[in-house]
C-alpha cells in the first residue's frame, strides 16, 4: 500500500487499496488473491497518524493432513508516520517514536512491509482444514491391525545358532 504522502490533506482521509503478494513483500506468505487495505490518516502538519485494516486469504496447508487450507485473515494495526527532519515544528516526535520516517521530495510512504508483517503474526501455528481433521490416510482408508502373540510361531532356526552363543558367553 503506497500512500501519497503530497495528498494526504490536514485532517482526516480515507485512502483504500489492493495490494499484490509479489516474492519481495510477501515474507514467503501464499496469499489467495489480493489483500484489501484501508487506512484512516489523520494528518497534523507533518505528522500523520494511521489506522490500517486489512483482510485476505491465505493458502495454507492443513497440519494434519496436509491438504489446502484457505484462511481467510483480517486484522488491524496503528502507525505513526512523520516527515524528516522538521524537528522546529510543534508537536515533533523523536524519531524512535515514530514507525515511519518520509522524506517529502519522494512522496511516497510504502505501508506494505507493516501489513504483511501483521499479516504473518495472525498466520495460525498450525492450520486445519476442520477442527475434525483425523490427519493422514485416515479417511477412506482400511485399517491395518497387526496382533503379536508372543510364543505362537515357532522360534526361526537360524536365530538357533545366536541363541546357543549367548547360552555358552553367560
Ligand atoms: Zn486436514
Amino acid at each position: 500500500m503506497r500512500i501519497n504522502i503530497l495528498r494526504v490533506p490536514e485532517g482526516h482521509s480515507v485512502v483504500s487499496q489492493e495490494i499484490t503478494a509479489t516474492q519481495d513483500n510477501a515474507q514467503g506468505l501464499a496469499v489467495d488473491g489480493a489483500v484489501s487495505c484501508t487506512a484512516d490518516l489523520d494528518r497534523f502538519q507533518a505528522q500523520i497518524h494511521a489506522r490500517v485494516r486489512f483482510s485476505c486469504t491465505l493458502a495454507l496447508q492443513c497440519s494434519r493432513c496436509l491438504r489446502p487450507v484457505h484462511q481467510p485473515v483480517r486484522g488491524e494495526f496503528r502507525l505513526v508516520m512523520q516527515e524528516k527532519g522538521r524537528a522546529e515544528e510543534r508537536g515533533f516526535l523523536p524519531e524512535e517514536d515514530v514507525d515511519l520516517v518520509f522524506d517529502d521530495a519522494s512522496g511516497e510512504a510504502d505501508l506494505t512491509p507493516f501489513i504483511f508483517d501483521e499479516i504473518l503474526l495472525s498466520v495460525p501455528m498450525k492450520p486445519l482444514c476442520s477442527e475434525e481433521c483425523g490427519g493422514m490416510g485416515v479417511t477412506g482408508e482400511p485399517s491395518v491391525t497387526v496382533e503379536y502373540q508372543a510364543g505362537a510361531h515357532p522360534v526361526d532356526p537360524r536365530w538357533e545358532v545366536l541363541k546357543k552363543l549367548r547360552d555358552k558367553t553367560s
